[in-house]
């Protein structure tokens, strides 16, 4: 059994049940686990590794609903930088076409260790294309070798060009191939255990890449397997008037048809929710991710979160893939939804510690985890430390956790992941990332290449 403690932090956030912030505070790890929490002075001093927290601010990981990691192969495509959705989505189809499984590994490797240095411990992922030799075990044995807690959803397409749909024929799948691949990962993978390193979502990708069918026979299979569902909802207008046209319903009441409501669910977005629909979710449990950068990058509108919140319903936060945002910041993302608010609903409309709530204790309760989000005993050891020393928050120290939202999003000193140290000194433990970095590019021009030739 291995024992760490963290000391002398200039401010302990903790978001427990009193949303303590302790000052000189300190955390104290068996193994995975926290054990104790409080003013360093009151803390077990032995430990088989001590970390010295000095002006630093201490707090839970950051939890990610929602990415598509292999977009981080394209981001700023000229042809895709200034169309909303479905341009968007038309215009990068035929690029990501020519993913492999070398890409979607590597993708990963990138996007987890940005979301990693930006204060990220949990997340989630949304691959739903599987052209070539590519499949979600990649994925997840990116995530395994980086050391990131992981919910890796199976995604998928079903409806082409030729039925309706938006993604061009050769990139969809045969929808029995799909649920027979999900079942395959949820055996092989997903550990429903607590403290679970990884677990599977199911997750067909929208309302217009998917049938009502698909839907409703995943949402069978994962509540046969116990695993959480994940899809994109009501993203902007032409999504609503997708579900209007070709539904005869309004997104929330294809969600509710479909099966997809309920405390294992969480949709994407929702940014054109309507009020039906989000009393609907309030009243099910049904999750959100909110992805600000991308809604912005895409003009999608304004998600509600304010009201939402104020509703009731549970709300996490996303960055989305990285060809809509096109960074994968998630200190940043805090920032944004804090800022984005404000446009929509006025100067309170959230405060720093709420936009640190959401990224914290909201994503956590998305991802339907009880023992990540928090600091406290009987937690997962998911642990960020932010250096206070820096010129983007120099002035700003009169109120440091204030200061990681409103300043310019800050990097990690260290990360702890399930008790193990992650980065540290800044430097990512676990991969090469000069080496990840350059094999990503070149993948990148690959795939930009071959939808070129
Ligand atoms: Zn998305």
């Amino acid at each position: 059994m291995k024992t760490l403690l963290i000391k002398n932090a200039r401010v302990l956030v903790t978001m427990d049940d009193q949303r303590r912030e302790i000052k000189d505070g300190a955390v104290y790890i068996r193994d995975n686990v926290i054990e104790q929490v409080g003013a360093s002075a009151d803390l077990q001093q032995h430990a088989d590794e001590i970390i010295d927290a000095s002006g630093h601010v201490v707090m839970p990981g950051l939890v990610n609903t929602h990415h598509h990691m292999y977009q981080s192969l394209t981001r700023v495509i000229p042809a895709a930088q200034n169309g909303e959705l479905f341009n968007w989505l038309t215009n990068l189809y035929p690029i990501w076409a020519g993913l492999t499984a070398e890409m979607v590994h590597v993708s990963t490797l990138t996007a987890m260790a940005e979301l990693i240095l930006s204060g990220c411990t949990t997340s989630s992922d949304h691959l739903y294309i599987y052209p070539n030799d590519c499949r979600l075990d990649d994925s997840i044995e990116a995530a395994h070798k980086i050391g990131m807690r992981f919910h890796a959803s199976r995604g998928a397409m079903s409806v082409g060009q030729s039925k309706g749909g938006l993604p061009p024929d050769r990139v969809v799948e045969e929808e029995g191939a799909i649920l027979k691949d999900t079942q395959r990962l949820i055996e092989t993978y997903h550990d429903a255990s607590r403290h679970a390193m990884q677990r599977v979502v199911v997750a067909p990708c929208s309302p217009f890449s998917v049938s009502q069918d698909l839907m409703k026979e995943s949402a069978r299979l994962a509540r046969a397997y116990g695993v959480s569902m994940h899809t994109h909802l009501a993203e902007n207008v032409n999504d609503i008037a997708y579900s209007r046209e070709k539904f005869n319903m309004t997104p929330a009441e294809y969600a509710e048809d479909c099966g997809w409501v309920g405390p294992d669910v969480w949709h994407a977005h929702c940014v054109q929710l309507d009020d039906d629909g989000i009393y609907l979710f309030a009243r099910t449990g049904t999750g959100i991710a909110h992805c600000p950068c991308s809604n912005m990058r895409l003009a999608s509108g304004i998600a509600p979160i304010r009201k939402m919140l104020d509703r009731g319903v549970s709300v996490g936060l996303g960055v989305d893939g990285s060809a809509s945002n096109d960074a994968g910041h998630m200190m940043g993302e805090v920032r944004q939804a804090m800022l984005l608010q404000r446009v929509g609903f006025g100067p309170d409309a959230m405060t720093a510690r709420q936009a640190l709530e959401v990224a914290t204790l909201g994503g956590a309760k998305v991802l339907n985890r009880d023992d990540i989000g928090a600091l406290k005993p009987g937690m997962s050891a998911d642990i960020v430390m932010f250096k206070l020393d820096g010129i983007g928050m120099a002035g700003a120290l009169h109120d440091p956790v204030a200061a990681l939202v409103f300043c310019t999003p800050p990097n990690v000193s260290y990360s702890i992941i399930n008790g193990k140290v992650v980065v540290r000194d800044g430097q990512l433990c676990t991969v090469d990332l000069p080496v990840v970095i350059e094999r990503h590019n070149a993948l990148a021009s690959q795939l930009a290449m071959g939808a070129a030739g």
